[in-house]
Formats: structure tokens, sequence, C-alpha cells
């Protein structure tokens, strides 16, 4: 006997045509004598909805509220799918966070799973139970309703796959896989058959939402490996697991994006030691994530323009913090917020030269300027106009042999 933790994501179970589909995809689980815990999402659309609703009353609607609002999605999807399967006379039941309960800790919003009571599911399991848990939520040591970022559920399910000892973890979704760039972008893409944590990691955290990157990152700090599949066809999915038992014949595994980041420049910023971090430290105070830098030297040797990249929902605060900045004198802020990064990533490029290269030379050939560069081992991103996004990725796509 198996115990397996499957998840479903939001379109998975966007209808309840679909959620009749999925109580038959967990039945069969069943019949071949597997435990099965279920994680699910809420409806597709529905969070982006609450979230609508809440900033129809303020932008800055109250942390503690927003979050007892956007765990609701998910409420209702577990008593939905718990009711399909007992209408297929399967023993399931529904388990709110705080039932179990699953317990976090860190901010409203941007919590993580530290631990969850297993007693009362394995006991139902044991008893040929299926238990049905909505991901993307938990409960703080005070009590309080919590929600651990969007796209969540899917550390919801990782986190229950440790906690519970699970042989498996599956992650059903409207794809087939993890593809070497988005599928629904770029019809080229393929499919990836096994790919590592740290590339995993990387795509998910550079814009590939098919797996949340606090997933993929606790996925690899205990070992526990995942299954990308389709909730909507049989083929085979994606396996994420270390890297020991992966061949790298490719330089470049994908091709990721997003577009919430946004590019500010001060211009005429004095040329001395000790600017840069004047700057910086009362932003990284305000916790807020600066990505790319650039320093460009002036002509004249006294003064300098900073170019950096911030979350594109920070750009506000940000400048709001340099124009309150007494420690810095300066010409101008610039800021740019139709900008994209596009990266590509892969194990293989610590081994092949001349990566960077090409995907320069790629870029400049589409006619693509380069707004700012980042690299590590085994990533290389790059900022450019929002409105190029879609021939850059075709690009380099094309020319590391992804098509
Ligand atoms: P779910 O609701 O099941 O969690 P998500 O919408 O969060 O699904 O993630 C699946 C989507 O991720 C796909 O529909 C696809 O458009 C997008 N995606 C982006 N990059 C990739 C990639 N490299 N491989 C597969 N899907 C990707
Ligand atoms: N419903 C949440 C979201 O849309 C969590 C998830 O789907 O994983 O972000
Ligand atoms: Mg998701």
């Amino acid at each position: 006997m198996v115990k397996k933790v499957l998840k479903f994501g939001g379109t998975s179970v966007g209808t309840i045509d679909r959620i009749q589909h999925i109580a038959n995809i967990i039945k069969k689980e069943q019949l071949n004598g597997n435990k099965v815990i279920a994680v699910v999402s809420a409806m597709a659309g529905k969070t982006n909805e609450l979230v609508k609703m809440s900033n129809e009353i303020s932008e800055e609607f109250n942390k503690r509220e927003l979050d007892v609002l956007l765990s609701s999605g998910e409420q209702v999807t577990c008593a939905l799918l718990s009711g399909a399967l007992i209408k297929l006379k399967i023993n399931a039941q529904s388990w709110l966070n705080w039932q179990i309960p699953i317990l976090t800790e860190g901010d409203h919003t941007n919590a993580r799973i530290v631990n969850m009571n297993v007693e009362k599911i394995n006991k139902f399991l044991d008893s040929n139970g299926v238990a049905i848990i909505p991901g993307f939520q938990g409960i703080s040591k005070n009590g309080e309703i919590t929600t651990l970022g969007r796209g969540g559920s899917d550390a919801t399910a990782v986190a229950i796959a440790k906690i519970f000892n699970a042989d498996t973890c599956e992650i059903y979704t409207d794809v087939d896989g993890v593809f070497s760039t988005d599928p629904n972008k770029i019809p080229v893409a393929k499919k990836i058959e096994k790919i590592s944590y740290d590339e995993m990691l990387e795509l998910s955290s550079l814009g590939a939402k098919v797996m949340q990157s606090s997933a993929v990152q606790t996925a690899m700090m205990y070992d526990i490996p995942l299954e990308v599949r389709s909730t909507f066809t049989d083929r085979k999915g994606t396996k994420i697991f270390s890297q020991e038992n992966i061949d790298y014949t490719k330089s470049v595994t994908g091709v990721a994006y997003s577009k919430d980041d946004a590019k500010i420049t001060i211009t005429g910023v004095e040329d001395k030691p000790g600017v840069a971090a004047n700057i910086f430290e009362p932003l990284s105070k305000a916790q807020i994530n600066v990505d790319m830098v650039i320093q460009n030297i002036s002509s004249d040797q006294k003064t300098t323009d900073i170019t950096f990249t911030v979350k594109r929902d920070e750009i506000s605060k940000t400048k709001k913090i340099l124009k309150e900045n007494s420690k810095i004198n300066y010409k101008q802020i610039i800021q740019n917020e139709k900008v994209a990064k596009v990266s590509i990533v892969g194990a293989g490029m610590v081994s092949t030269p001349g990566v960077t290269y090409r995907m320069f030379r790629a870029l400049s050939d589409e006619g693509i300027n380069i707004l700012a560069i980042s690299t590590s081992e085994i990533k290389l991103s790059v900022i450019i106009d929002e409105e190029k996004t879609l021939s850059a990725i075709k690009k380099l796509h094309t020319i590391f042999d992804l098509d």
C-alpha cells in the first residue's frame, strides 16, 4: 500500500464537472489500494476575484482580514470534492486548516507551514478514508488564519508529503508537465521528462508558475521527489528530483519570463564610497528586494547613474523611500515599468562555454536591447522592453535547441 499526496490546481477544480472528474481519479487510486490525501486549490480565478473585491474596499486592505477572505476559496473546493467522492460511495472527509491544525509561522499573506497534526488523518486513512485538505493556508500559534503566498497550494502539498511521510507527491495541473518554456505562450515548447530541484527552483523563481518556488525549495531541502502531470490526459508528467539522477546533454533546459519587475534609475548621484550603501540600506530595511544593480561611471568622474530593479508592486514605496532619503543627492529618479525579465536556466551551462555570448548575440539579432543583466551558476537573466518578451523567448528557445 502506497501513501500518495495528490494536489489539484485551480483549473483542475474549476467547474463542477472537473471536480467530479478528479473524484474519479481519486477513486481509481483508492481502488488500486493506495491511501490518498488530496490537496485542493480554489476554483480557477476565485482567488483573484477575492483579491479584487478587497481592493474595491481598500488598496491597503487589512492583511488579517485578507487571509480570512482568501482562504475561503479552498474551503469551497474541499467540501465540493469531498461531497463528490461521497456520492461515488468513497469514505471521504474534508478538514479545514484549523481542524487539523496546519500550523504556520510568518506574516499574513506570506506564511509557511511548520507542522501539522497527523494523528486524526492517519487514523482516517487507515479506515479506508480519503482526506481532503485545503491548500494555501494554515493557522498561526495565536489562532489566526494565514495564507502561504500565491500559488501556495503547491507548498501545502509538499509540506503534507513530508510531514505524513508520503511515498509520492503528484501535482495535477492544466498542462502535461514542466516544459522548456510556457507551452501556452510557445506552442513548440517541449515537455521535460526529468528536471533537478535546482533547475526547477530557478525556473519557478524566474516566473514559471507551474510550480511555486517555495514548494520546490522545501522539496529540495527534504529530498521529496515530485511529479507534475495533467489532470486532463493520461500522459506521463515531469519528475523533479535530485541532480545525480539526471544526464545533462543540453546547456539550457528552459526559458522563463516574468513581468513583475520594474526598473529605476537614479541619475547624477555623487560618485564616492558609501553612496550605494546609503541608497540601498533604507530599501533593505523596508524589506524591498532589489534584484539587479548597474552603475555607470559618468564622463565627469564626479557623478554616476545607478539603475536597479525591484518588484513592480513595490515601485511607489521604493520611490517614496528614495525621495525621503536625506543621505543622497541626485538629479532625477526615472522609472520604467514596461520591462520584462527573460531568463535561461540549465545545469549544463556550468560546463558549456559561450552560453552568455550566444544569448546576447541572439537578442541583438532580434533588435532587442538589454537593460540589465544578472547571472548565477545555472541561470542568466536579462531585463528587456516588455513588448519584446515573446520574440526574445522564441529566439532563445530556438537557438538553444529547445523547439
Ligand atoms: P495550477 O492552478 O494547477 O496550480 P498554475 O496556473 O499555477 O496551475 O500553473 C500552470 C501554468 O503554468 C500553465 O498553464 C502554464 O501556462 C504555466 N507555465 C509557465 N511556465 C511553464 C513551464 N515552463 N512549463 C509548464 N507550464 C508553465
Ligand atoms: N488559490 C491560491 C492562488 O490562486 C493558491 C493556489 O492556487 O495554489 O494563489
Ligand atoms: Mg499553481
